[in-house]
């Protein structure tokens, strides 16, 4: 059901943003048809990248597991389609640092043939909660909102945390993003089926689903999904549109009031929260026994001659879901993945689309002008008025500056959400959101260098103990020789011979201690 009366906290700064999400929404979602080429990287996800199982030349099946997970923040990739394997190789990807990454590339064969299922699907709730996590990992699924965590992980908080509520994050608040929207109005039973499967998994009492009133549509569909699950502890909460309350924080705090401890989780005050498009993978993972191989992907602004909703394999060229939109518009400008305040820029639409690719946008310089020259901070505070993390973003701009990253750290860096806000309103047009990100990558591989050089300095401590052990055992054992050669010699025997005896005394006496090999039949 629907409340109306729930009470809200709203949180501190935000800002209200034009929505310019009707460019996507005015049609159904369609399907970006099967590429004759999937290029599928091996690491879409936060943590370790999955190792490849196949080789170039091999045939694989739709659904057919093709890479591992390694290590235990880490999900397995699968072919999003039949066809061959023709190369394992590095590929651009999309990723802000524009790197290169490990692909498995794979040439379709049209067929679309699906692997089969071997396994009995089990009612859920029959099933341990570990044994849904499993299911989940092996699903390859991932937190679709953006961030690409892994989702099993999110549903184990660990024997200190209670989890009381789930939260499905519908607020979608970044502009020009509508996937979320589009998949709450098109398909809103598989998210209500899939939350009563998380519900069990966290073993956790209820349900809020919270959506941005600017979308009404969603709201009408999944209010009208739950009528067939009238005694669920699910509800719909209509919140304000303000961005960003979609951040996970900012929406636990407007929903409950209680603030996530600094760089603590969710889970530490009870609470886990996931994109609908997750709940929505994860239902079609244990229902269905589909792994994530495709995701919704919005394709919208003004370069983009036919803006919409797609529903398209993980994989696809970037370039054949723009050319299925129409291709670019004369004034295409930039390509950006993601919206315009936490997406970013692409060199080069040669990329796939992969688990976290949610928002595909075509600018033109009209409606997204290029950067303006930096000036000088004029210490005005604007920047600390917006920012929903009660954080004082020019003093987080002076030491990454200054590249202090120990002070950084003291003014909670790593409670920044990259929001944008305090970029968007900051009259010098200060870069802020690059300083903290900058800051933050400088600081993880100083830490990845310390925790290397640590390791490193304790394996070679344990090494010069071991040697200096070794020496002096061997100082010993030359000593107790030496002795053992001067007794008989102080005693008037001939060493030599004292010591051939007591080497054939030695033998004498291990024979008598050996146990009788004879048989006694
Ligand atoms: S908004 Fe920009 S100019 Fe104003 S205090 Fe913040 S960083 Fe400085
Ligand atoms: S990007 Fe970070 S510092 Fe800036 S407003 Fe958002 S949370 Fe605050």
């Amino acid at each position: 059901m629907t409340d109306s009366s729930f009470k809200l906290h709203p949180f501190e700064g935000g800002l209200r943003l034009a929505a310019n999400t009707s460019i996507s929404t005015s049609t159904p979602v369609g399907q970006v048809p099967l590429p004759a080429r999937l290029v599928v990287p091996i690491h879409q996800h936060i943590g370790e990248p999955a190792t490849p199982l196949v080789n170039p030349g091999d045939h694989v099946l739709k659904g057919q597991r093709i890479a591992r997970a390694e290590g235990f923040v880490s999900v397995p990739v699968h072919a999003p389609s039949s066809g061959t394997v023709i190369e394992i190789a590095d590929h651009p990807v999309p990723h802000p640092s524009g790197l290169s990454a490990e692909c498995i590339v794979i040439d379709t064969d049209g067929n679309d043939e699906c692997i089969e299922h071997t396994q009995d699907i089990l009612p859920y709730a029959e099933l341990d909660p570990s044994h849904l996590r499993n299911i989940v990992r092996d699903a390859g699924i991932v937190g679709l909102g953006g961030a690409g965590f892994p989702s099993f992980i999110k549903m184990n908080p660990g024997p200190a945390s209670h989890v009381k509520m789930l939260i499905v994050n519908g607020a979608e608040c970044e502009p020009y993003i509508s996937c979320d929207n589009m998949l709450m109005r098109e398909r809103p039973d598989e998210i209500i089926a899939g939350i009563p499967i998380l519900l069990h998994a966290l073993q956790a009492e209820r349900c809020i689903i919270g959506i941005e009133d600017n979308k009404p549509e969603a709201i009408k569909a999944l209010t009208g999904a739950l009528e067939l699950h009238k005694n669920a502890p699910i509800e719909v909460v209509v919140l304000p549109t303000l961005y960003p309350t979609g951040g996970e924080r900012q929406l636990i705090y407007l929903l409950t009031g209680l603030e996530v401890p600094s760089q603590g989780l969710p889970a530490d005050i009870g609470v886990v929260c996931h994109n609908p498009g997750t709940v929505a993978a994860i239902y079609r993972a244990l229902i269905m026994h589909e792994p994530l191989i495709s995701r919704i992907v919005t394709v919208t602004g003004k370069g983009v001659a036919n803006p919409g909703n797609h529903e398209v394999l993980i994989g696809t060229p970037m370039s054949d879901v723009i050319k299925h939109c129409g291709g670019y518009a004369d004034q295409a400008d930039r390509l950006i993945m993601g919206g315009p305040m936490m997406g970013f820029a692409l060199s080069t639409d040669a990329m796939p689309v992969i688990k976290t690719t949610n928002c595909l946008l075509v600018s033109t310089p009209d409606e997204l002008p290029l950067p303006k020259t930096p000036l000088p901070c004029i210490r005005c505070g604007e920047c600390q008025t917006v920012c929903p993390a009660k954080l004082l973003p020019q003093q987080l701009y002076w030491y990454a500056h200054a590249q202090d990253f120990d002070k950084i750290q003291e003014y909670d860096l790593f409670d920044c959400i990259e929001c944008g806000c305090c970029a968007y309103v900051c009259p010098s047009h200060l870069p802020l959101v690059h300083y903290y990100r900058y800051a933050k990558t400088e600081i993880w591989t100083r830490e990845r260098e310390r925790i290397r050089s640590d390791v490193a300095r304790e394996r070679f401590e344990f090494r010069a103990e071991r040697l200096e052990h070794d020496k002096q055992e061997r100082a010993e054992r030359l000593r107790n020789r030496k002795k053992a050669l001067k007794e008989p010699a102080a005693r008037g025997e001939d060493p030599e011979k004292a010591a051939i005896q007591a080497a054939l005394d030695r033998v004498e006496a291990k024979k008598k201690q050996a146990p009788r090999t004879d048989s006694v039949d």
